[in-house]
């Protein structure tokens, strides 16, 4: 048997560990574009120089030696032929599968916003390709400008802080009304915009980049962005963080069926094509490690024959700690916030602890507990045992882990 793994991030590394601990002797090979292993999620320390690349690497060294995986780095995948059971590498070496998983994750989006595509100051942030662009331009820029306060502008506005001078200056345009729309509420938002404003950082909510203006001199390079409002920023970075893409291309060939979010899955990790696996980003839902790497070891298990299925999984479960204040977010905000249903439980105190749970018919929909964060285990227990928090006769906020020697059968809490 030869299983073929196609990315060797978070789903293709985690999901190759996996299968080689349930199947000790077929073959394994790894395939990636990446000629390194590297966590995405700690790019920004890279780019602020906290770590180097060897420090962002998240397995042993001698990882494929000891797991006997044969590994393909810096080689990117064109084609797949399901019913030839192959792959096609860019150097045109043909590789024959048995089964396959499909990891190959997803890129920076960049809108379809005038004069901004393929303009060389004009920056995605996934990969160490893009971080050494970054730092490159950042050494030589006066203004940088990050489109998009989620997760990957944040990181981007926290590691660029690293250049800051008296002369840099850095902008976040961001079109929602606060920080993170995804992950935070207006509250939590403004314990971040708050420490943005201590560091200089000029932050523009409720506006959207309208056009990229080029230079006069170097017409492949922009200058400024005009802002919706008529507001003109100068710029010699762009850093645009407004959403990624599944790196589904390869399959255009294929009968795997793709949707306009990326590679459709079953809870299994099955794709509708016999022995074709899939996991992580490339689904193009709920983009978060933690996800990925749960899919991967579900969808390696069944391709190694053990019976997994995804369960309990918070599609949106995001921890962050910028500027040192953990934040834990369960939930799409959006969407939490627009339900008008759904009902509130906060608790909050003057050292800046704040504790949020939307929740309807006693089902959490949603969930943001900043700065002490305690409570998350509690919170994640809850969900993970399907408690209906409206037979929990204590408040909320008060149950400990004691409490759940305390659960009868029907999940019913008994004080
Ligand atoms: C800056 C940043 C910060 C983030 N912060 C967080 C965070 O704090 N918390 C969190 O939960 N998540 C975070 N994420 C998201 C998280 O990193 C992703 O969800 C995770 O990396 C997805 O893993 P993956 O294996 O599915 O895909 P990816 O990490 O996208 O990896 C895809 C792999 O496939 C390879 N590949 C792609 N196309 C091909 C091809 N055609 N041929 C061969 N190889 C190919 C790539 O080289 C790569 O090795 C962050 C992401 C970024 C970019």
């Amino acid at each position: 048997m030869r299983y073929v793994i196609i990315g060797a991030s978070a789903a293709g590394i985690n999901g190759a560990e996996n299968l080689r601990r349930l199947d000790k002797e077929s073959e394994i090979v790894l395939i990636s574009e990446d000629d390194k292993v590297y966590s995405r999620c700690i790019l920004h320390h890279y780019i602020s120089s906290k770590r180097d690349v060897e420090e962002l690497n998240f397995v042993d060294p001698d990882f494929f030696e000891k797991n006997k995986i044969n590994w393909i780095k810096g080689k990117k995948v064109i084609s797949l032929l399901d019913e030839k059971k192959e792959i096609i590498l860019s150097d045109g070496e043909i590789i024959k599968f048995d089964k396959v998983l499909i990891a190959s994750g997803s890129s920076p989006f960049i809108p379809p916003i005038e004069n901004l595509r393929g303009k060389k100051n004009v920056v995605g942030l996934k990969s160490l390709i893009d971080c050494e662009k970054i730092i490159e331009l950042a050494k030589i820029s006066k203004n940088i400008l990050v489109v998009g306060a989620g997760l990957i502008g944040m990181d981007a506005v926290v590691g660029l802080l690293h250049f800051k001078n008296n002369d840099l200056k850095i902008s976040l345009v961001e079109m929602s009304d606060r920080l993170l729309p995804l992950q935070l509420d207006k509250k939590a938002s403004i314990t971040y915009e708050k420490k943005l404003q201590e560091n200089k950082v000029e932050l523009i909510l409720n506006s959207k980049v309208l056009k990229a203006n080029l230079s006069k001199d170097e017409p492949d390079k922009i200058e400024s962005i005009l802002l919706e409002e008529g507001i003109v920023i100068p710029t010699d970075l762009i850093v645009v963080a407004t959403g990624i893409r599944a790196n589904v291309d390869f399959l255009k060939d294929s009968n795997v069926e793709v949707d306009k979010l990326g590679l459709v899955l079953n809870e299994k990790g099955e794709t509708n094509i016999k022995d074709i696996y899939g996991a992580g980003d490339v689904s193009g839902r709920g983009p978060i490690w933690s996800k990925a790497v749960k899919e991967s070891i579900v969808a390696t298990s069944n391709m190694a024959g053990v019976h997994r299925v995804m369960d309990d999984f918070f599609v949106c479960k995001s921890t962050m700690n910028f500027f040192n204040i953990p934040t834990l977010s369960l939930g799409n905000m959006n969407d939490c916030l627009n339900n008008t249903e759904l009902k509130i439980d906060i608790l909050e105190d003057d050292k800046g602890n704040y504790k949020k749970i939307m929740h309807k018919d006693g089902y959490i929909y949603g969930a943001i507990i900043q700065g002490d964060l305690s409570y998350s285990g509690i919170l994640t227990q809850l969900i993970k045992a399907d408690i209906d928090i409206l037979k929990v006769k204590k408040p909320i906020f008060s149950i400990d882990y004691s409490d759940f020697f305390r659960i009868k059968k029907d999940l019913e809490f008994e004080f």
